[in-house]
């Protein structure tokens, strides 16, 4: 679509943004669904942030997305949140309306949207959540949502993974159990485990925070949020088990069509779900 005088303007906040793949899934998003925006990377130095945000608003942005490290921070300049940006206490997705500032967090939902069309049931499970950062905090709310019946939350730091099953506890009824690294053999049975540490991103590719593969025994499904590698070595340790696993790249891919979804009003249908998925995996690993 040509841009023209209507056409509005989106797009990313984040230092640094240079690989993002944010443009290339919300501009064909947009080319699908024949919407006349275009989206763009906006690189925020550090103490700019109000002004970034301002100055879109000011500008008539649609709205924008947030990411590293601005998440948290960008919450400030909020004036209405939705349900999980309340509870997870970060922003990634910013909808500008009647010159109010809207703040949303599509990450959790986007995991649990990649999960479902993987096959991933989550009612009265017992899952595992390795890591309690940023990412941790999404996922842990998100599987809440969906009404897995207990959630371990292991962390190096424990204190960060008390924080979050606090939060769990606040707002649901899930039973939740903080546990470090040297506990794992007493978690068992768990049905679905999520890598959520940073452990095993490129290039540190041979790095995994499971030691010991008998840790995956008897589990449904390993999840890893890292999309670079493919298969981070999390992954190949559980397929070598047996098990049934997930990357992170349908996480990316659907908390930016949930992302689009807000901005526009609108619901995707699944067909151009699926297209641009497809599209968007062969932009990822097959270049
Ligand atoms: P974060 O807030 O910095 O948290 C990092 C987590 O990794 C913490 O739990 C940290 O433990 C743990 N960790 C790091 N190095 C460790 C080590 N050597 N040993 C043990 N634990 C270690 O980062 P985040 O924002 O949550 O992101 C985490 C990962 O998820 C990144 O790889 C990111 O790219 C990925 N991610 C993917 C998506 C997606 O859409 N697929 C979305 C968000 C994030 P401590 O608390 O003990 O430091």
């Amino acid at each position: 679509m040509e841009v023209n005088g209507k056409t509005r303007t989106l797009g990313l906040f984040g230092n640094p943004v240079a690989h993002t793949y944010s443009p290339f899934i919300q501009n064909l998003l947009a080319q699908y669904m024949e919407i006349n925006s275009v989206y763009m990377p906006f690189k925020v130095d550090e103490g700019k942030l109000s002004d970034a945000v301002n100055g879109a608003k000011a500008m008539n942005f649609l709205g924008n997305n947030v990411t590293v490290p601005y998440k948290v921070d960008v919450i400030n300049y909020m004036d209405v949140l939705d349900e999980n940006a309340e509870m997870i206490g970060a922003v990634n997705t910013i909808k500008y309306t009647n010159g109010l500032t809207y703040g949303y967090n599509t990450d959790g939902e986007g995991l649990i949207m990649s999960c479902k069309k993987s096959g991933i049931a989550f009612k009265d499970k017992t899952v595992c959540i390795l890591g309690a950062g940023g990412a941790a905090k999404a996922v842990a709310v998100a599987c809440a949502k969906v009404q897995v019946k207990k959630i371990y939350i292991i962390n190096r730091t424990i204190e960060k993974a008390k924080v979050i099953a606090e939060i769990i506890k606040k707002y649901f009824n899930t039973e939740v159990i903080v546990a470090d690294y040297n506990q794992l053999e007493a978690l068992k049975p768990i049905d679905i485990c999520f890598q959520t540490t940073s452990i095993g991103m490129h290039p540190n590719v041979e790095a995994c925070p499971i030691t010991d593969n008998s840790f995956f025994e008897n589990m449904e499904w390993a999840v890893d949020i890292i999309y670079n590698p493919c298969e981070t070595r999390f992954l190949k340790q559980a397929k070598e088990m047996g098990i049934s696993t997930l990357n992170g790249l349908g996480m990316l891919y659907f908390q930016a069509v949930k992302a689009f979804e807000i901005w526009n009003d609108t619901l995707v249908p699944e067909e151009i779900v699926d297209i641009i998925y497809q599209k968007f995996y062969n932009h990822v690993y097959e270049t």
